[in-house]
């Protein structure tokens, strides 16, 4: 599975249709779900019937809705895909699959920019990281994205096999030359993790190593390294892979939770003192309108229907006169997901926070403002 990037998703957010619509779908064909390819074949009849009624004659989106029949009807490896996004545009050739590990909630949008809200917080949700198990003799290294394994490599230096059982008077000879080599080994697992590190690329990284040789691995650990380490995993060296995988996943979740707690605690500290912050749909909408989110937080699955202003682009709450442009408004069915999107086109950096009880208080969604 290709990497998605933010540089990726941003790519998608300013791709510019001129004048004709994109169509973005998001389509569950989670096995555990969706047994047999024909139950798939049935989630997307649904959902292309209910696109073709809205994509309102335009040629280019029809293509689009065709494609995407063709290619999901082409059959799939489910194996490792869950979901599937898609992009097109077929009048400027824009067709984009991005397979996900994880499931997504099916929907198509026909819009004149392309609705990546939902890519951006599966992608989010699951930063890459990486894992380093050791132990005296053994460095197992891993790197998961969308909580899935990419890359793995491992290292073993052998130890004096018969240092523990020799004599006494003999091992006062040995211990020193023994204590040499197993920091030898630390060392060469330091570096392997450094070696993973500069052609995977990973945002965190979980260690996982008995007490007496955790310190001393993060010593020897590159300081960029270091600076990724965000937190231990009670993980042996010789562990299944999903035991790692869980483990981690476990760091991840929390990593986030916190982080997202953390920008929370910003908003309200600046809605509070009126400083650069609005919290609450309607002041959200008018904020991205006027150009002055830096930072947009939202509660996941929060949803609302709203109004789009076809001229100016305007968002709001209330229709059907927009208040910049005096234009005609569109009743849309999640203006929510369109704030994301257009946050995102904006340039804006968008958090998408899981069950942050602050959040839901202060209306769901806020946002720090440039100025
Ligand atoms: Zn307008």
């Amino acid at each position: 599975m290709a990497a998605i990037t933010e540089q990726t998703i941003r790519e998608l957010a300013t791709f510019d249709g001129k004048g004709v619509p994109v169509t973005s779908c998001y389509i569950d064909v989670d096995g555990r779900r969706l047994r047999r390819h024909q139950d798939v074949e049935h989630e997307l009849d649904t959902l292309l019937r209910g696109a073709r009624a809205r994509a309102n004659g335009s040629p280019s989106v029809h293509d689009d809705l065709r494609r995407i029949e063709s290619f999901v009807r082409g059959g799939l490896d489910r194996s490792r895909t869950r979901g599937l996004a898609i992009f097109a545009c077929s009048a400027h050739d824009l067709w984009r699959v991005l397979p996900l590990p994880v499931p997504v909630r099916s929907r198509v949008v026909v819009n004149h920019m392309a609705a990546v809200g939902q890519l951006e917080a599966v992608v989010q949700e699951y930063d890459r990281f990486g894992v380093l198990l050791v132990d005296k003799q053994r460095a197992r290294m891993f790197v998961f994205e969308l909580g899935e394994l990419v890359e793995r490599s491992e290292l073993f230096d052998e130890l004096p096999r018969d240092y523990d059982a020799r004599g006494e008077k003999e091992r006062g000879d040995v211990a020193p030359h023994v204590e040499a080599l197993a920091h030898q080994h630390v060392r060469r697992a330091a570096a392997a993790g450094w070696r993973l590190y500069q052609e995977e690329h990973f945002e965190h990284l979980c260690l996982g190593a008995p007490d007496e040789l955790a310190g001393e691995v993060e010593r020897e650990l590159h300081p960029y390294l270091r600076d990724r380490l965000c937190g231990r995993i009670a993980v042996s060296a010789g562990a299944p892979v999903e035991e790692v995988r869980r483990a981690a996943l476990e760091v991840e979740a929390a990593q986030e939770r916190a982080k997202e707690a953390a920008l929370v605690q910003r908003l309200r500290d600046a809605v509070g003192g009126r400083r650069r912050g609005v919290a609450g749909l309607a002041g959200v909408l008018a904020a991205l309108g006027e150009r002055r989110v830096e930072h947009l937080l939202v509660s996941s699955g929060y949803a609302e229907a709203g109004w789009r202003c076809e001229p100016c682009g305007l968002l709001a709450t209330v229709g059907r006169r927009c208040v910049l442009c005096d234009g005609t408004m569109q009743e849309v069915d999640d203006v929510v997901e369109e704030a994301v999107d257009e946050a995102m086109a904006q340039s804006c950096r968008v958090e998408v926070c899981e069950g942050n009880a602050d959040l839901d208080v202060l209306g769901r969604i806020g946002a720090l403002l440039r100025y």
